[in-house]
Protein backbone atom coordinates (compact mmCIF):
# COMPACT_ATOMS: atom_id res chain seq x y z
CA UNK A 1 0.00 0.00 0.00
CA UNK A 2 2.63 2.57 1.09
CA UNK A 3 3.78 2.56 -2.98
CA UNK A 4 0.18 4.39 -3.39
CA UNK A 5 2.13 7.07 -1.19
CA UNK A 6 5.40 7.21 -3.32
CA UNK A 7 5.14 10.40 -4.67
CA UNK A 8 4.46 12.01 -1.49
CA UNK A 9 7.10 13.84 -0.80
CA UNK A 10 9.18 13.01 2.74
CA UNK A 11 8.83 16.09 4.43
CA UNK A 12 4.75 15.72 4.19
CA UNK A 13 4.53 12.36 4.41
CA UNK A 14 6.71 12.56 7.94
CA UNK A 15 4.43 15.74 9.08
CA UNK A 16 1.78 14.69 11.69
CA UNK A 17 -0.77 17.31 10.14
CA UNK A 18 -0.12 16.64 6.53
CA UNK A 19 -1.25 13.22 7.75
CA UNK A 20 -4.07 14.58 9.85
CA UNK A 21 -4.97 16.45 7.08
CA UNK A 22 -5.34 14.02 4.23
CA UNK A 23 -7.24 11.65 6.60
CA UNK A 24 -9.44 9.27 4.11
CA UNK A 25 -12.89 9.95 5.53
CA UNK A 26 -15.17 8.75 2.39
CA UNK A 27 -15.70 5.54 0.65
CA UNK A 28 -14.93 7.30 -2.90
CA UNK A 29 -11.62 8.46 -1.46
CA UNK A 30 -10.98 5.14 0.21
CA UNK A 31 -12.38 2.99 -3.02
CA UNK A 32 -8.96 4.96 -4.79
CA UNK A 33 -6.57 2.68 -2.80
CA UNK A 34 -8.10 -0.70 -1.61
CA UNK A 35 -10.90 -2.52 -3.60
CA UNK A 36 -13.73 -2.72 -1.01
CA UNK A 37 -16.06 -5.92 0.03
CA UNK A 38 -19.44 -5.65 -0.20
CA UNK A 39 -19.56 -6.08 3.84
CA UNK A 40 -17.04 -2.50 3.87
CA UNK A 41 -18.86 -0.30 1.14
CA UNK A 42 -22.20 -1.21 3.01
CA UNK A 43 -20.32 -0.66 6.59
CA UNK A 44 -19.15 3.09 5.48
CA UNK A 45 -22.47 3.58 4.16
CA UNK A 46 -24.84 2.47 7.47
CA UNK A 47 -22.30 3.71 9.78
CA UNK A 48 -22.19 6.83 8.65
CA UNK A 49 -22.81 9.61 11.36
CA UNK A 50 -23.17 7.17 13.85
CA UNK A 51 -19.10 5.47 14.18
CA UNK A 52 -17.53 7.55 11.90
CA UNK A 53 -14.84 6.89 9.16
CA UNK A 54 -10.97 8.14 9.38
CA UNK A 55 -8.01 6.63 8.15
CA UNK A 56 -4.48 8.59 7.82
CA UNK A 57 -2.58 7.74 5.32
CA UNK A 58 0.36 5.73 7.24
CA UNK A 59 -1.96 3.59 8.70
CA UNK A 60 -3.82 2.71 5.80
CA UNK A 61 -0.36 1.96 4.16
CA UNK A 62 0.39 -0.56 6.38
CA UNK A 63 -2.48 -2.57 4.87
CA UNK A 64 -1.98 -5.53 2.59
CA UNK A 65 -4.86 -4.62 -0.22
CA UNK A 66 -4.47 -8.19 -1.04
CA UNK A 67 -5.80 -9.63 2.25
CA UNK A 68 -9.52 -9.09 2.89
CA UNK A 69 -8.60 -10.53 6.73
CA UNK A 70 -5.87 -7.78 7.31
CA UNK A 71 -5.74 -6.75 10.97
CA UNK A 72 -5.33 -3.07 10.26
CA UNK A 73 -7.93 -3.53 7.31
CA UNK A 74 -10.28 -4.87 10.35
CA UNK A 75 -9.45 -2.05 12.95
CA UNK A 76 -10.00 0.64 10.42
CA UNK A 77 -12.77 0.11 7.56
CA UNK A 78 -16.34 -0.06 9.11
CA UNK A 79 -18.38 -3.03 7.98
CA UNK A 80 -22.19 -3.55 7.96
CA UNK A 81 -21.78 -6.16 10.99
CA UNK A 82 -21.41 -3.26 13.33
CA UNK A 83 -24.53 -1.95 12.90
CA UNK A 84 -25.97 -5.45 12.51
CA UNK A 85 -29.26 -5.75 14.49
CA UNK A 86 -27.87 -8.89 16.36
CA UNK A 87 -24.87 -6.88 17.08
CA UNK A 88 -26.58 -3.64 18.75
CA UNK A 89 -29.24 -5.33 20.64
CA UNK A 90 -25.67 -6.49 22.55
CA UNK A 91 -23.51 -4.35 24.83
CA UNK A 92 -23.75 -0.75 26.02
CA UNK A 93 -23.07 2.42 24.85
CA UNK A 94 -20.65 3.55 28.38
CA UNK A 95 -20.95 -0.21 30.64
CA UNK A 96 -18.89 1.88 32.87
CA UNK A 97 -20.71 4.65 33.57
CA UNK A 98 -17.84 7.46 32.61
CA UNK A 99 -20.33 9.91 32.05
CA UNK A 100 -20.55 11.84 35.21
CA UNK A 101 -21.18 15.81 36.45
CA UNK A 102 -18.08 17.28 35.02
CA UNK A 103 -17.66 16.73 31.18
CA UNK A 104 -15.00 14.44 30.74
CA UNK A 105 -14.23 13.29 34.24
CA UNK A 106 -14.23 9.71 35.73
CA UNK A 107 -13.01 9.30 39.02
CA UNK A 108 -13.23 5.93 40.15
CA UNK A 109 -10.40 5.10 41.84
CA UNK A 110 -9.25 7.28 44.90
CA UNK A 111 -5.34 7.75 43.83
CA UNK A 112 -6.13 8.30 39.68
CA UNK A 113 -8.68 10.54 37.62
CA UNK A 114 -9.50 9.90 34.23
CA UNK A 115 -9.94 13.10 31.70
CA UNK A 116 -10.83 12.84 28.05
CA UNK A 117 -9.56 15.50 26.07
CA UNK A 118 -11.17 15.16 22.71
CA UNK A 119 -13.56 13.45 20.73
CA UNK A 120 -11.28 13.20 17.91
CA UNK A 121 -8.96 10.67 16.90
CA UNK A 122 -6.34 10.58 14.04
CA UNK A 123 -8.10 6.90 12.95
CA UNK A 124 -11.46 5.90 14.45
CA UNK A 125 -10.58 2.02 15.66
CA UNK A 126 -13.79 -0.24 15.36
CA UNK A 127 -13.28 -1.59 17.95
CA UNK A 128 -13.07 1.26 20.46
CA UNK A 129 -14.56 0.80 23.91
CA UNK A 130 -15.86 4.97 23.65
CA UNK A 131 -17.03 4.95 20.24
CA UNK A 132 -20.19 6.47 21.78
CA UNK A 133 -18.13 9.91 21.70
CA UNK A 134 -17.52 10.18 18.14
CA UNK A 135 -21.31 10.79 17.22
CA UNK A 136 -21.20 14.66 18.99
CA UNK A 137 -18.23 15.10 16.37
CA UNK A 138 -14.42 16.02 16.14
CA UNK A 139 -14.09 18.96 19.19
CA UNK A 140 -11.22 19.30 21.96
CA UNK A 141 -12.40 20.15 25.75
CA UNK A 142 -12.99 24.35 25.95
CA UNK A 143 -10.76 26.16 28.46
CA UNK A 144 -13.99 26.45 30.56
CA UNK A 145 -14.48 22.86 30.84
CA UNK A 146 -10.73 22.06 31.19
CA UNK A 147 -11.29 24.78 33.84
CA UNK A 148 -13.79 23.03 35.49
CA UNK A 149 -11.68 19.71 35.59
CA UNK A 150 -8.84 21.48 37.20
CA UNK A 151 -11.28 23.21 39.83
CA UNK A 152 -11.97 19.53 40.94
CA UNK A 153 -8.42 18.56 40.72
CA UNK A 154 -7.22 21.21 43.10
CA UNK A 155 -10.10 20.17 45.59
CA UNK A 156 -9.31 16.59 45.45
CA UNK A 157 -5.80 15.54 47.48
CA UNK A 158 -6.07 12.34 47.44
CA UNK A 159 -5.44 12.20 43.64
CA UNK A 160 -1.43 11.46 42.77
CA UNK A 161 -2.46 10.60 39.29
CA UNK A 162 -4.04 12.47 36.23
CA UNK A 163 -4.70 10.22 33.46
CA UNK A 164 -5.12 12.27 29.87
CA UNK A 165 -7.36 10.47 27.67
CA UNK A 166 -10.05 10.37 25.08
CA UNK A 167 -10.53 10.34 21.91
CA UNK A 168 -6.52 11.34 21.28
CA UNK A 169 -5.40 13.72 24.07
CA UNK A 170 -2.51 14.43 21.99
CA UNK A 171 -4.19 15.98 19.09
CA UNK A 172 -5.28 19.29 20.81
CA UNK A 173 -2.96 22.21 20.06
CA UNK A 174 0.48 22.49 21.68
CA UNK A 175 -0.98 26.16 23.08
CA UNK A 176 -3.62 23.81 25.02
CA UNK A 177 -1.76 21.01 26.00
CA UNK A 178 1.09 23.31 27.53
CA UNK A 179 -2.06 25.16 29.42
CA UNK A 180 -3.42 21.65 30.86
CA UNK A 181 0.22 20.40 31.54
CA UNK A 182 0.76 23.56 33.71
CA UNK A 183 -1.37 23.97 35.88
CA UNK A 184 -1.78 20.47 36.44
CA UNK A 185 1.58 20.67 37.63
CA UNK A 186 1.03 23.67 39.79
CA UNK A 187 -0.97 21.36 42.01
CA UNK A 188 1.22 20.14 44.24
CA UNK A 189 -0.29 16.17 45.10
CA UNK A 190 -0.32 15.15 42.06
CA UNK A 191 2.82 13.64 40.91
CA UNK A 192 1.77 11.66 37.38
CA UNK A 193 0.48 12.69 34.85
CA UNK A 194 0.17 9.68 32.28
CA UNK A 195 -1.28 10.31 28.75
CA UNK A 196 -3.17 7.42 26.71
CA UNK A 197 -2.34 7.91 23.33
CA UNK A 198 -2.63 5.84 20.11
CA UNK A 199 -0.76 8.09 18.25
CA UNK A 200 2.47 6.35 18.39
CA UNK A 201 0.43 3.38 16.13
CA UNK A 202 -2.09 5.66 14.03
CA UNK A 203 0.45 8.64 13.65
CA UNK A 204 3.96 8.38 14.72
CA UNK A 205 4.87 11.57 13.09
CA UNK A 206 3.25 13.54 16.02
CA UNK A 207 6.43 12.49 17.64
CA UNK A 208 8.72 13.43 14.97
CA UNK A 209 7.85 17.33 16.49
CA UNK A 210 10.18 18.64 19.41
CA UNK A 211 8.55 21.38 20.11
CA UNK A 212 5.91 19.03 21.33
CA UNK A 213 8.61 16.52 22.68
CA UNK A 214 10.14 19.48 24.34
CA UNK A 215 6.35 20.30 25.47
CA UNK A 216 6.25 16.95 27.26
CA UNK A 217 9.65 16.31 28.66
CA UNK A 218 9.31 20.12 30.76
CA UNK A 219 6.37 18.30 32.68
CA UNK A 220 7.95 15.21 33.72
CA UNK A 221 7.07 12.87 34.97
CA UNK A 222 5.31 12.06 32.31
CA UNK A 223 4.01 8.28 31.19
CA UNK A 224 2.65 7.74 28.19
CA UNK A 225 0.44 4.32 27.79
CA UNK A 226 -0.37 2.92 24.08
CA UNK A 227 -2.52 0.67 22.42
CA UNK A 228 -0.44 -1.82 19.91
CA UNK A 229 -2.64 -4.46 18.86
CA UNK A 230 -0.72 -6.47 15.80
CA UNK A 231 2.91 -6.89 15.27
CA UNK A 232 2.31 -5.30 11.87
CA UNK A 233 2.10 -1.58 14.02
CA UNK A 234 5.54 -2.12 14.90
CA UNK A 235 7.10 -0.11 12.46
CA UNK A 236 10.23 1.73 11.54
CA UNK A 237 8.37 4.71 12.12
CA UNK A 238 6.55 3.63 15.04
CA UNK A 239 9.71 2.92 16.24
CA UNK A 240 11.02 6.13 15.59
CA UNK A 241 8.55 7.63 17.70
CA UNK A 242 8.89 5.64 20.74
CA UNK A 243 12.69 6.04 20.67
CA UNK A 244 12.08 10.13 20.83
CA UNK A 245 10.12 9.99 23.56
CA UNK A 246 12.35 7.48 25.85
CA UNK A 247 15.12 10.19 24.97
CA UNK A 248 13.25 12.82 26.47
CA UNK A 249 12.15 10.44 29.72
CA UNK A 250 9.10 9.35 29.01
CA UNK A 251 8.76 5.84 29.43
CA UNK A 252 5.73 3.75 27.23
CA UNK A 253 3.92 1.08 28.32
CA UNK A 254 1.60 -1.04 26.33
CA UNK A 255 -2.29 -1.76 26.32
CA UNK A 256 -3.74 -4.10 24.26
CA UNK A 257 -6.82 -5.31 23.30
CA UNK A 258 -7.82 -9.07 22.73
CA UNK A 259 -10.18 -8.81 19.40
CA UNK A 260 -11.39 -11.75 17.27
CA UNK A 261 -9.92 -12.19 14.14
CA UNK A 262 -6.70 -9.69 14.62
CA UNK A 263 -5.11 -10.58 17.77
CA UNK A 264 -6.51 -13.83 19.28
CA UNK A 265 -4.23 -16.16 18.11
CA UNK A 266 -1.19 -16.95 20.59
CA UNK A 267 1.50 -17.03 17.90
CA UNK A 268 0.60 -13.35 16.79
CA UNK A 269 0.14 -11.88 20.26
CA UNK A 270 3.67 -13.84 21.26
CA UNK A 271 4.86 -11.92 18.13
CA UNK A 272 3.82 -8.81 19.04
CA UNK A 273 4.82 -8.99 22.57
CA UNK A 274 8.39 -9.62 21.10
CA UNK A 275 8.07 -6.87 18.52
CA UNK A 276 7.61 -4.00 21.77
CA UNK A 277 9.91 -5.52 23.66
CA UNK A 278 12.33 -4.95 20.69
CA UNK A 279 11.12 -1.29 20.50
CA UNK A 280 11.19 -0.74 24.56
CA UNK A 281 7.65 -0.18 24.91
CA UNK A 282 6.95 -2.62 28.21
CA UNK A 283 3.20 -4.35 27.67
CA UNK A 284 1.02 -3.55 30.70
CA UNK A 285 -2.24 -4.86 29.76
CA UNK A 286 -3.93 -7.73 27.46
CA UNK A 287 -8.08 -5.81 28.11
CA UNK A 288 -10.55 -8.64 27.41
CA UNK A 289 -12.83 -6.94 25.04
CA UNK A 290 -15.66 -4.29 26.90
CA UNK A 291 -19.22 -5.07 26.11
CA UNK A 292 -19.91 -2.09 23.74
CA UNK A 293 -22.46 -1.46 21.83
CA UNK A 294 -21.04 -1.87 17.84
CA UNK A 295 -17.99 -3.47 18.64
CA UNK A 296 -19.56 -6.64 20.11
CA UNK A 297 -18.27 -8.61 17.21
CA UNK A 298 -14.61 -8.39 18.41
CA UNK A 299 -15.16 -10.24 21.47
CA UNK A 300 -13.63 -13.85 22.21
CA UNK A 301 -14.38 -15.84 25.41
CA UNK A 302 -12.20 -15.38 28.28
CA UNK A 303 -11.00 -18.99 27.64
CA UNK A 304 -9.03 -17.76 24.70
CA UNK A 305 -7.37 -15.08 26.76
CA UNK A 306 -6.05 -17.27 29.30
CA UNK A 307 -4.91 -20.37 26.80
CA UNK A 308 -2.86 -17.02 25.07
CA UNK A 309 -1.68 -15.71 28.50
CA UNK A 310 -0.35 -19.67 29.00
CA UNK A 311 0.94 -19.52 25.75
CA UNK A 312 3.32 -16.46 26.69
CA UNK A 313 4.39 -17.70 30.09
CA UNK A 314 7.65 -19.86 28.95
CA UNK A 315 8.26 -18.02 25.70
CA UNK A 316 9.29 -14.74 26.71
CA UNK A 317 10.70 -12.82 29.07
CA UNK A 318 8.15 -11.12 32.38
CA UNK A 319 9.11 -7.94 31.20
CA UNK A 320 6.82 -9.35 27.94
CA UNK A 321 4.12 -10.81 29.52
CA UNK A 322 1.32 -7.76 30.33
CA UNK A 323 -1.68 -8.80 32.74
CA UNK A 324 -4.96 -10.13 31.50
CA UNK A 325 -7.42 -7.85 32.93
CA UNK A 326 -11.13 -7.16 32.37
CA UNK A 327 -13.41 -3.93 33.63
CA UNK A 328 -16.07 -5.00 35.35
CA UNK A 329 -19.23 -2.65 34.83
CA UNK A 330 -21.38 -0.08 36.30
CA UNK A 331 -17.56 1.44 36.83
CA UNK A 332 -16.59 -1.26 39.53
CA UNK A 333 -12.56 -1.61 38.29
CA UNK A 334 -10.54 -3.94 37.01
CA UNK A 335 -9.59 -7.05 37.80
CA UNK A 336 -7.03 -9.36 36.75
CA UNK A 337 -7.96 -12.78 35.44
CA UNK A 338 -5.00 -15.31 35.78
CA UNK A 339 -4.75 -18.52 35.36
CA UNK A 340 -4.34 -20.67 38.42
CA UNK A 341 -0.30 -22.50 38.72
CA UNK A 342 -1.13 -23.63 42.23
CA UNK A 343 -2.94 -26.44 41.50
CA UNK A 344 -3.07 -28.07 45.01
CA UNK A 345 -2.15 -27.17 48.90
CA UNK A 346 -2.28 -29.60 52.05
CA UNK A 347 -0.73 -28.20 55.16
CA UNK A 348 3.38 -27.06 53.66
CA UNK A 349 2.75 -28.72 50.42
CA UNK A 350 2.12 -27.08 47.68
CA UNK A 351 1.64 -28.46 44.06
CA UNK A 352 2.22 -26.21 41.21
CA UNK A 353 2.44 -26.70 37.33
CA UNK A 354 5.18 -25.53 35.60
CA UNK A 355 4.93 -23.70 32.46
CA UNK A 356 6.22 -26.52 30.34
CA UNK A 357 2.93 -28.73 31.77
CA UNK A 358 5.09 -30.46 34.83
CA UNK A 359 3.52 -31.11 38.39
CA UNK A 360 5.77 -30.12 40.86
CA UNK A 361 5.72 -29.87 44.87
CA UNK A 362 6.87 -27.44 46.73
CA UNK A 363 7.09 -26.96 50.53
CA UNK A 364 7.09 -23.83 52.47
CA UNK A 365 7.93 -24.08 56.52
CA UNK A 366 7.32 -20.69 57.97
CA UNK A 367 9.15 -20.45 61.03
C1 LIG B 1 -8.63 2.10 33.51
C2 LIG B 1 -8.92 3.24 34.34
C3 LIG B 1 -7.95 3.79 35.17
C4 LIG B 1 -6.53 3.29 35.22
O1 LIG B 1 -6.39 2.01 35.72
P1 LIG B 1 -4.92 1.38 35.73
O2 LIG B 1 -5.11 0.01 36.25
O3 LIG B 1 -4.09 2.26 36.60
O4 LIG B 1 -4.43 1.42 34.31
C5 LIG B 1 -8.29 4.86 35.96
N1 LIG B 1 -9.52 5.39 35.95
C6 LIG B 1 -10.47 4.88 35.16
C7 LIG B 1 -11.82 5.48 35.19
C8 LIG B 1 -10.21 3.79 34.32
O5 LIG B 1 -11.16 3.31 33.52
S1 LIG C 1 -7.40 5.84 19.22
FE1 LIG C 1 -8.26 5.03 21.13
S2 LIG C 1 -9.93 6.43 21.64
FE2 LIG C 1 -9.42 6.75 19.49
S3 LIG C 1 -10.79 5.44 18.34
FE3 LIG C 1 -8.90 4.29 18.66
S4 LIG C 1 -9.25 3.12 20.53
FE4 LIG C 1 -10.81 4.76 20.47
Amino acid sequence: MRSFFAHIPKELWRSYQWQIQSRIKTKEELKRFINLRKEEEEGIDKTAGKYPMAITPYYLSLIDPKDPKDPIRLQAIPRAVEVDEEIQAHGEEDPFREEGEIPGLTHRYPDRVLFTLTSFCAVYCRHCMRKRIFQEGERARTKEEIDQFLDYLRGREEVREVILSGGEPLSVSKEKLQYILSKIREIPHVEIIRIATRLPVLAPQRFFDEDLLDLLEKHSPIWINTHFNHPKEITQESAEAIEKLLRRGIPVNNQTVLLKGINDNPETMLELMRGLLRIKVRPVYLFHCDPIKGAIHFRTNIEKGIQIMEYLRGRIGGMGIPIYALDLPGGKGKVPISSNYLIHQEGSKYIFRSPFGDKVEYYVEVF
